[in-house]
This record gives C-alpha cells, structure tokens and sequence, in this order.
C-alpha cells in the first residue's frame, strides 16, 4: 500500500516522467494520438496549434506539461462554466488550479491572487478580457509566465463559427510575454481558421498537430422529417434515463419543444440565449447535476456544457453548417462510449434558414460576400444531409481527411437503415399533377390538402375537390405528404417560388417524371428497433448493466455531498471500466483506467465494498483479469475497451490488412498484431485468411500438431524460421479456439 499518494503530494517530483505523472494523477496508462507531441512542445517552449476533435483529450496536453516542468501555466478560456468544471475536476484529482472570472468575492480573488504569486497552482484559468487588463499582464509578467494556452482558439478567427473579438486583442501576448510560448487548441478548424490562429497570435515556427476528425464511437443518423415531435420523443425513449441535446432552430421552438417533451414525461428543459443569465444558469447546472435528461436548445448552448456523458444528440432542425454540426455532435460522448448524433431532415427548414438570412442580410445592411458564404455553408450542409452516403465519410472528408473504412458499420447509410417507398414514382407523378392541376399557385400546405381529400373553405371556394388529384393520396397523412413533397423539391424535381408566400412550380424535370421517362426516389423514417452497433457491443463486452446503473446512483450521491456534477466525480467510462473488471480489492481497483491516485484513495473504501457486494448478489466474479496479456517492457496492458482497440476490431470484422489497420488507428504494427491476437481469441472468426495465407496457415497447424506443448520457439524452429512468430502466434490463438473446449 505504500504508493498510494496523499492528496498533498501533488505535484509529484520534478523530473519523473510523462507517463508516469499522467498515470499517477489521472490513472491513464498511455497518451492518445498527438497527446505526447503537444506535450513535448510545450515543454520545449515552442509555440504549438492542436487541433482535436471534441473529447480528443486536449485538456490534458495542457494539464500535463506544468506538472512536469513546475511553473503556473496561464489558460485562456471564454466560459467561466467551463472553467470551473475543469478546475473541480483538478481538484478532485489532487491538482492545485484556480479560475480568475467575474463570478468571485473580493476575498476569493484575494486568494488566487496570492496563490499566483506564491505560485501555489499549476494552471490558472482566466477569461480574455481579464486577461488583457493591464495591472494583470503586468502581475504576470513579475510572476514569470512560461506558457500561455488559448483554448478554443478558433474564436480569434472570423472564419471561424464562433467569433469572439476579445480574442483578437490577444495578440498581445507576444508582445508582452516574449520569450513565453503560445500554444493553440480547438477542436474545429478549417485550413484558413489554422492560418489565421498562427497569424493573429503571431506564433513562431509553429508545431502544427491535427487530430482525427472522425469519432469512432459516433453513431450517425439522418431520418426523414415527418413528424418533428413524434419523431424526437421516439428518439429519445431509447435513451431513457441518459443525457440528450435536441438543437431546435429558435428560441420559440426550443419552448414548444421542451413543452412537448415534459408532456410526454421526459424530464426536459429548454435553453436559449433569450433567457435571463440566472434561469440559463439553473438549466446548465441541472443537467450537469443530472437532474434532468434532456436540454432542448438554440445553438447557444453547448461551449459552458462539458458534461461529458451525453449519449445522444438530435437535432430536430437543420444545423446551418457542417462545422456546427460537427461542433454539436461533437457533445455527445465525450467520455469515449457509445453515443447516437440524429438529424431530422426536410428541406423546408433549409428554406427557413435562407429566408432568416435574407431579412438578417437586409436589416443588419451585411455585405453580398456575407450572405453569400452562409449560403454555400448551407447548401455543404443540405448536401450532407440529403445523400446516402457513409456520415464518417463525408465528415471526414469534409475536414479534409481521407476516410478509408469502407463501412463505418456506424451510421444509417452503412447500416442499411435507410428506406425507400416501393410506389415512389406513382407518389411523385401524383403529386406533380396536382401541382399542374391547381395551375401552379399554391403552396405546400394546400397542395397537400387537395391530395389528402381536406375539406376547406378553400379548396370550396376553388372549386379544387372536382379535380382527378383531389384525394388521391387520402390514405396517408398531411405530414406524410409534405414530407414528399420537399423530398420532391430537394430533388429538383418541383421547383418553389421565394418570398412570404412561396408556391410550388413544375420544372422540365417534374415532365419527366410525369411523362415516366424519370424514376423517383421517395424515403420513410425506418421503422423498429435500431441495431446495437458493432463499437457499442465491444465496449460494453463483459460489462454488467446493473452494475454499472448503481455505480452512477452511487455517484450521484457523492456529486450531491461535495456539490459538484457527478461527471466531474469520475466520467462514465470509468465507471464501464469497474463494471467490467469488478475490483474487489486495493491493487486491482487501482488498475482501472482513469481512476488515479487520488481518486483512488478517496473511493477505494466505498468502491470496494459496493463492489464486493454487488458481486454477492449477483454471483460475479470480482477482479476480472484483463484479456490481453503485457508484453514486456510494458508497464500495463491497455485497458479492455480502449478506443483504438476498438476501432481496430471493427475493422478487423471487415477484413482489413493489418498495415491499414494500425495505419487508422495510429499505433505500431506490433500494437496492431497484439489487437489482432485478441480479436481472433474473443471473437473466433471462421476463418483468418485475411491475415495468414492459406498454406502458411496449413504449415504452422502442421508443426503445431506434432510440436505440442504449445511454446511458439519449437514451431517457428521447426518452420526453418520462414514464418514470423507474430503470424505463428495468430495460427496457434485460432486453432485454440477452433478446438474443442
Ligand atoms: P477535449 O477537451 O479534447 O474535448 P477532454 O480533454 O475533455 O477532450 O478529454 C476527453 C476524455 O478523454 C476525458 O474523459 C478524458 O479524461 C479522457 N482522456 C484524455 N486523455 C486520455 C488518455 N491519455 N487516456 C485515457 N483517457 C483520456
Ligand atoms: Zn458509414
């Protein structure tokens, strides 16, 4: 027992290394990709750009250098929500941070500031504009800063999608801090905001690190829109009981929306720019604090949200942008499980966004220029939206990364989710004669009436319910048929005239279509349950559920005690981690990824005895050995459900080499093989071919059945050393399991 650390001995040493600070703070027992080389610049002082999608693990690359190196490291954030969630969380693992912002007492100033001086923290947090205060620059400057971190750093550009121009002034920093260095994260940058972030904080010789953009873990969806509040509550019922953000378009929406869902039984709130900063505050925190399930908002929520069990995100309205999309989505899983992204896709709010341009480009009196690229951002996001395509894919590349996967096996396209009505082109030619049959002068709403057989004052009055058309789709809903109809005209099959009153028009193409010369396309929602995918299955592979469910209750009690959201406590994969491995016992709890050393010693008792118990009732067995056996030199096998083993047995399950594999999950080939070994023992493919050529596979089997005990050396001696023992060893795991049991 004589490693586990006091709280008060953080920071550890100077001088011990990376790894093992990281491990013995935060319990994670290797960095992610890019983690280590954002870390060595900044302790070699060199300006640096880290780019990372959302849950890619920034924090770390700043957290972890002033441990290392001692020193206050100055951190630039905008929301004070934010900060102060990071720096509950660093406390809650024993690491001395503070937050400079608005919100404090006299007398909590007082404290940071004297701290600062003594410098007691390893990272202090303030917001720009506190920042740029010229007594603070000048207090800082006696303190000596050596780093200076900008997050969310995409905020200085105003290409970006988050503009904020107190960031621009902070190209100060260089000016007056010269031989500190600037380091940059964000997790959405687009080639000409990079350009702009090196530019504006006048940064010299930059490294430059861009993450992967694709987030295995995302499952994504875009469902036609029928019915935006049927369809939300669907949604969300299958994450009942767990963290959910429905974007809506306005304020108004968000309303009717979060009405709707209370109705229903969902414990729901909404959130909008709109709302006095305190009722905003109340909402924020009570879906950090898990009190309710779900936030409807407006894209104001989000940035202050770090809560980072959100396992699903819907958006119930077209995002105006692939970027805040991707920022949105980007939300849901932080904590690297599982998580669902749905889009609920019409054409018509692609409308309604283009005509709140228009009046927003007349009022604000904006630039052609202005209008024109919140088009194009618009028309890329239509696009995403209304191919059936792979979503990694097209995300992926939309930020400029090849995406070779050829099924994600995790969105609705490569799911085979997506559904086509039989009679689509009789439902078209139905539709367009209609439209010819009113003569052209009306709009969605009414052309649907006449279809459906309505009986308005309208159509009356028209004299339209003697048309052929008239009822002529009455066995099928109003939302059903205007769902058709902007299908129709997302497909430049109906044209539609601009202004308030918009009426529907035939072009050559609907001709066509009325002529049969022109097949058509229609979609449905799909109906019935949604598959598991193949990254969900893994990571909760040997997980127990009920365990895993008194876990959170357990630790919701403990956030209530210190007054603190529970994701701030421990992040639910931590909590999957000891549902899995079930430690009953001080050593083997201390195996549990992410849980520390401070952590540790807070929970150990606690933990232990829930554990131990719930192992009784259940009759499991407790300290579950990892699968993969350490190789040597290595000081721990990587956790069971380690994302890049996860991505790497899903593409496993698609055959792929191993050199491509460890190509797209960013690890050695050795790593590769090890995973591959592993993949082949707990997932008995029929065959692996793929891998070990047939009469390479007969050799090997051959020796192995007179050599006999097992031991790899007699094999590969045997062989005449012609076949690697990597390839032998994936020979021998799959005959194990071939045989009988
Ligand atoms: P970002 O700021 O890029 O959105 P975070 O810093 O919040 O991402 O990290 C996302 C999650 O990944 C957190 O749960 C964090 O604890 C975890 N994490 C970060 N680095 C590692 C690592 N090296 N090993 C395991 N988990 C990590
Ligand atoms: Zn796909």
């Amino acid at each position: 027992m004589t490693r586990m650390a006091e709280p008060q001995s953080f920071p550890p040493s100077e001088g011990a290394s990376v790894l093992d600070i990281v491990h013995r703070c935060w319990g994670f027992d290797s960095l992610r990709p890019l983690q280590s080389e954002a870390i060595a610049a900044a302790l070699e002082g060199r300006d640096s750009l880290v780019v990372l999608p959302t849950g890619g693990g920034k924090s770390l690359c700043y957290q972890a250098p002033p441990l290392v190196s001692g020193g206050t490291d100055v951190v630039v954030s905008p929301l004070i929500s934010l900060m102060k969630d990071q720096v509950d969380s660093l406390r809650g693992v024993g690491y001395p941070a503070a937050a400079l912002h608005g919100n404090l007492t006299a007398d909590e100033r007082g404290d940071i500031e004297r701290g600062l001086r003594e410098g007691r923290f390893r990272l202090l947090m303030v917001a720009p504009e506190r920042l740029l205060q010229n007594g603070f620059l000048q207090r800082l400057e006696r303190v000596g800063i050596r780093r200076f971190v900008i997050d969310e750093a995409h905020c200085i550009s105003h290409w970006g999608h988050d503009f904020r121009p107190e960031y621009r002034q902070l190209s100060v920093l260089r000016q007056r801090f010269p031989r500190a260095s600037l380091h940059a994260f964000t997790a959405t940058a687009t080639a000409r905001v990079r350009e702009d972030i090196v530019e504006q904080l006048h940064f010299r010789q930059p490294v430059v690190l861009v993450g992967r953009f694709d987030r295995p873990n995302l499952v994504y969806r875009v469902v036609p829109l029928v019915d935006r509040y049927q369809q939300t509550l669907e949604v969300l019922r299958r994450h009942a009981g767990e963290a959910a953000i429905v974007y809506c378009l306005s304020r108004n929406d968000t309303e009717t929306m979060a009405g709707f869902l209370q109705q229903s039984g969902v414990k729901a709130a909404y959130y909008h720019a709109g709302m006095e900063a305190a009722d905003r505050r109340k909402t924020q925190e009570a879906f950090a604090r898990e009190q309710i399930d779900v936030v409807v908002a407006t894209v104001a929520f989000g940035m202050g949200i770090d809560r980072s069990n959100v396992r699903c995100v819907l958006h119930a309205c077209l995002p105006k942008s692939i970027e805040h999309y991707q920022q949105e989505t980007g939300r849901a899983g932080r904590d690297g499980l599982e998580a669902e992204c749905v889009l609920l896709y019409t054409a018509a709010d692609a409308m309604r966004w283009e005509s709140l341009f228009r009046k927003s480009a007349k009022n604000a009196e904006e630039p052609a220029e202005v209008i024109a690229s919140r088009l194009q951002h618009l028309r890329e996001m239509q696009g995403y939206a209304s191919v059936a395509a792979c979503r990694h894919k097209l995300l992926a590349e939309y930020f400029g990364q090849a995406y070779e996967n050829p099924g994600c096996g995790a969105c609705d396209a490569c799911l085979g989710e997506i559904e086509g009505i039989e009679d689509s082109t009789v439902i078209a030619q139905k539709i367009l004669s209609c439209v010819a049959r009113v003569e052209e002068r009306f709009g969605v709403g009414y052309v649907a009436d006449v279809l459906l057989g309505a009986d308005t004052e309208m159509i009356r009055r028209c004299r339209h319910q003697r048309l052929s058309t008239y009822a002529l789709l009455k066995d099928h809903t109003k939302k059903e048929v205007q769902s058709w109809i902007y299908q129709l005209i997302e497909q430049r099959l109906l044209g539609r005239t601009e202004g308030d009153y918009p009426v529907l028009q035939l072009n050559e193409q609907s001709w066509a279509v009325m002529r049969g010369q022109l097949a058509v396309r229609l979609v449905r929602p799909k109906k019935g349950r949604r598959e598991r995918t193949r990254y969900e299955e893994l990571s909760w592979e040997g997980a127990d559920r009920g365990l895993f469910d008194r876990l959170r209750q357990w630790r919701r009690g403990i956030a209530e005690q210190r007054g603190l959201p529970p994701f701030v406590i421990l992040h639910d994969s931590v909590l999957q981690e000891l549902s899995i491995l079930r430690p009953s016992r001080l050593d083997t709890l201390r195996e549990v990824r992410g849980m520390g050393e401070k952590r540790t010693a807070d929970f150990a008792p606690e933990l232990i005895a829930l554990i131990g118990e719930y192992c009784r009732q259940h009759d499991l067995p407790c300290d579950v050995m990892r699968p993969s056996v350490p190789r040597q030199g290595e000081p721990r096998p990587e956790r069971r459900s380690s994302q890049a083993r996860l991505a790497a047995f899903r593409l496993f399950s698609q055959r792929q080499s191993i050199e491509r594999v460890a190509e797209a999950i960013e690890r050695a080939r050795g790593t590769t093989v090890e995973y591959l070994g592993q993949y082949i023992a707990e997932q008995r493919p029929e065959r692996i071919d793929a891998w070990v050529d047939e009469p390479t596979y007969r050799r090997v089997a051959a020796a192995t059945a007179t050599s006999g005990d097992g031991r790899l050396k007699p094999i590969f001696d045997q062989l005449g050393g012609e076949v690697p023992y990597d390839m032998i060893r994936l020979v021998v795991t799959h005959l194990k399991q071939a045989g009988p049991p």
